[in-house]
């Protein structure tokens, strides 16, 4: 399905669906809009909520994140002549109880955000500058503007395989997946650590087991905005060797999604458990956007950590491969599995235990991080969105 075509047609949807949140810290109390030279978006809410303002992706609408938040009723509309703004609607926001704010626009303009705070209510300005420069001085304005604002953290979850009583595979020497990958998790994590603007997050500490999903759900948790799983592989021949890149597979990711609609808990989000028929069409479509979008990011950031690998290392398969692995099956967190090498092959197996070979390893996926960090930052810039920290 085209992709404008279903913003335009259902965000109304959306916004019906989504006012029958449960308890919240704050409410979203009115929504009015100012045109005119200064064309802007005034939310007001009951107290102040955290929030920030997100982009979903060049052509996608501009996305307001607001933290413990509920709509205590519609959103009203922007009018027909409003510059930029051509549609308002929502949606439950990635963390729990969280509410984002979708404006859809008329035309890529830079704006500004800030909150405002009385005592009784609070203030979420958004105002456009919809008569920009030409192209390349608005895009030096952007950089500008990125250099003396905190850029929100890229938050990189990094999954080392197995742990606790899963040792994953275990090598001719004897040599334990789960040890050799943490080792490697332990470096990448200190890589993205070190690089200004990116944080590093491990899904397991230690030794210790963790459920698949639960790697997934923790990676949301903490907001990740790429989630990477580092293994090793392991094949009968004991020559096979190199490495490998995975994604989610589409019909994976379609039977997540199938799973997520069928969960009543998810299914109250959009709309309560018994939803009819054309919320249902509502929701399958929200929650394919959002995993098709998941799937195109995720693609965009393991071919980035492959080209890397490729530089220093034999590949096993020279493309990225597609697979149902239950650890990748997050709809909104692009996710990838590397298997970093075959332990079942006795040379592969020294190398993983050393401690030099595991920091190139580490090196090289971050080298492909970094890269899809920056692109997806560089996209951010060219739809004239600001990302910024929650306040
Ligand atoms: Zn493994």
């Amino acid at each position: 399905m085209n992709k404008k075509s279903v913003w335009g047609g259902l965000l109304w949807l959306a916004v019906w669906v989504s006012g029958e949140s449960g308890a919240a810290a704050v409410w979203v109390k009115s929504v009015q809009w100012g045109a005119g030279p200064h064309p802007r978006l005034m939310v007001d809410f009951s107290g102040v909520p955290g929030y920030r303002v997100i982009n979903l992706g060049s052509d996608a609408p501009l996305a307001i994140e607001l933290a413990d938040t509920a709509l205590a009723g519609g959103l009203a509309q922007p009018p027909a002549a409003h510059p930029v703004a051509a549609r308002i609607g929502s949606l439950p926001g990635k963390a729990k109880g969280s509410l984002r704010l979708l404006v859809e626009t008329k035309r890529n303009a830079p704006h500004q955000a800030r909150m405002e705070q009385w005592p009784d209510h609070a203030r979420l300005t958004v105002e456009w500058t919809p008569s920009a420069v030409p192209a390349p001085a608005a895009a030096s304005t952007n950089s500008a503007r990125a250099r003396a604002k905190p850029v929100h953290s890229f938050v990189v979850a990094i999954d080392a395989g197995h742990g606790g009583k899963d040792t994953g595979a275990i090598g001719p020497g004897g040599t334990l997946e789960k040890n050799v990958v943490m080792a490697i998790a332990r470096k990448l994590a200190w890589y993205v650590q070190a690089e200004p603007g990116m944080k590093a997050v491990l899904v397991r500490r230690g030794d210790e087991f963790v459920d698949l999903r639960h790697r997934a759900a923790i990676a949301r948790k903490v907001r990740a905005d790429l989630f990477v799983s580092i293994h090793a592989d392991a094949y009968t021949d004991g020559g096979v060797k190199g490495s490998s890149v995975y994604t989610l597979s589409e019909h994976g990711a379609s039977s997540e999604a199938a799973r997520w609609l069928a969960d009543s808990e998810n299914a109250a989000l959009v709309g309560g458990p018994k939803l009819k028929d054309k919320n249902k069409l509502l929701a399958s479509v929200l929650v394919d956007l959002s995993k098709n979008a998941t799937l195109d990011a995720s693609d965009k950031a393991a071919e980035k950590v492959l080209r890397e690998l490729r530089k220093d290392f034999a590949v096993h398969h020279d493309e990225v491969q597609k697979a149902e692995f239950a650890v990748l099956k997050s709809l909104d967190v692009p996710s990838m599995l590397v298997e970093t090498a075959f332990i079942s092959n006795p040379e592969e197996e020294r190398n993983l235990t050393n401690n030099a070979h595991q920091d190139r390893v580490a090196r090289s996926v971050f080298r492909g991080i970094r890269a899809y960090c920056a692109e997806s930052r560089r996209s951010a810039g060219a739809a004239g969105l600001r990302v910024a920290e929650v306040p």
